[in-house]
This record gives C-alpha cells, structure tokens and sequence, in this order.
C-alpha cells in the first residue's frame, strides 16, 4: 500500500488521457482523437463521461465557429446521453450537466439552420434529438434516411422475415431479402404518410425540414413516418414504429 502522493491515481491517469485527447480533437479535426474519444467513453466505457471537463469542452467546440468539429462534438455528446440514459435508466447525467446540454442544444439548433448538405443535416437532426432526450431511437430513425434503408424485422409476433425497407434512389419499396443480392426478388411499394396527416415527432421533423429548405429530407420523411408491407405475411405496419420497436 502507498499514500505517496508521486504515485499518480488511476482517475488522474483517466483525466490526463481524456484531458490530452479533447485537446487534440480541438486542434485536428481529423486527428486519430475523435475515434479514440468514441471508442473509450462510447464503445468500451474506459473514460468517465460524467468527468467534468468532456461536456464543458464539447460545448465550447459546438459554439464555435468551425461546423465540422462543432458536428463531431454534438454527434458525441448526444449519443453519450442516449446511452447514459439506456444503461443507468435514469437522466443524472443530463441533469448533471444541464447547462452544457442546454448549451449544445442551442449551438446544434443554429448551426441546423445553416447547414446545407442532406446528410450533415440529417446527423444534425439526431444530434438534437439526442440532446433533448425524450426518444431513444434518433440514431435507428436518421439512419434509415442517410443510408436510404432500413433493415427491421416483421412486427409479426413470430418475428416472420427480416425486412429491407428502401427509401431512395432505389425506389420505395420493402422486401424480405435483402435487395443488393438479388435481382428477382418480390417487392411491396411503401404508403408514405400524406403530409397534411402526419403528428407528433413526423409532423415536427418534416415541418423542420422544410423550413430548413431540405425537401428531398422532408419527403424521405413522409416514408419513415408511414407504411410498409411485410412481403411474407403481407402485414402492414408504420416504419417509424418498427424503427423504435428494433432499437430497444
Ligand atoms: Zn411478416
């Protein structure tokens, strides 16, 4: 045993790693530290995220005035609370750094407004999603209009087929194989949501993205926001719901 203050603790140790890897993705956007970041307070928890210099720092890169690092903390910060909120079932972490998230909340509602590329803004999106908190399945639901699929399984209780839903360039479609592999296969047209009908999280989400001026997002919308049909057991279910329903 030791209490010789010259041997460092292993929660100094933590802070001088999370402390010399902030600054670095402060000054190099591309440098190796933002996936260091995700992987040691994301993917294997190494890092403490409740330490009190990584929302601070997240929220001073957000609020300035260069949009790439600005997205790369808010991305971060917000899946850092999502799974926060997963893993301990409570918002302690929100309310601990109810300032900072209020703060990051802010920077990614303004720099919403004046990003013009569909897939930044859509990660955007998430981003504030994540931040406010109030659904869990953000990062399924942006997915699915990035990457213009969504891979779910049938809501039939015996959990019938995995299904691709395809939102896109593809065309609107959902089929139980997967449609890169085959040519042949049988496809069910999708029921987008009429725009006038859509509420709640669709409704605020396309009227968004509308007045953002992203329509070709705003009308991927009205896809995620509708309906499918399972090729196999031919039921039909709503997208956004099976999205959720998945994420869990
Ligand atoms: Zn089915």
């Amino acid at each position: 045993m030791t209490t010789s203050s010259s041997v460092p603790r292993a929660d100094d140790a933590d802070t001088d790693r999370l402390k010399a890897l902030l600054e670095e993705a402060v000054t190099d956007l591309d440098s190796q530290a933002w996936s260091d970041l995700w992987t040691e307070l994301y993917h294997n928890g190494s890092l403490d995220v409740a330490h009190p210099l990584l929302f601070h720092t997240l929220a001073d890169l957000a609020e300035a005035d260069k949009a790439g690092p600005a997205a790369s903390a808010l991305h971060l910060a917000g899946a850092l609370l999502v799974q926060a909120d997963q893993r301990h079932e409570t918002r302690n972490l929100r309310h601990q750094y109810a300032p900072e998230v209020a703060r990051l909340l802010g920077a990614a509602n303004r720099w919403r407004q004046v990003t013009a590329d569909r897939n930044d803004y859509c990660h955007l999106v998430e981003a504030i999603l994540n931040l406010e908190g109030d659904i869990h399945w953000a990062e399924g639901l942006v997915w699915g209009v990035v990457s213009e699929e969504y891979e779910l399984e049938c809501p039939d209780p015996d959990g019938c087929a995995s299904l691709w839903v395809i939102i896109g360039e593809r065309g609107y479609f959902c089929a139980a194989e997967d449609y890169a592999l085959s040519d042949d296969i049988e496809t069910f047209p999708l029921h987008p949501a009429d725009p006038r009908a859509l509420e709640g999280l669709g409704r605020r989400l396309y009227d968004l993205a509308l007045a953002d001026g992203h329509e070709e997002v705003a009308r991927a919308l009205t896809y995620a926001f509708g309906e499918a049909t399972c090729p196999e057991c031919e039921r039909r279910f709503s997208v956004a719901g099976q999205v959720a329903a998945c994420s869990t």
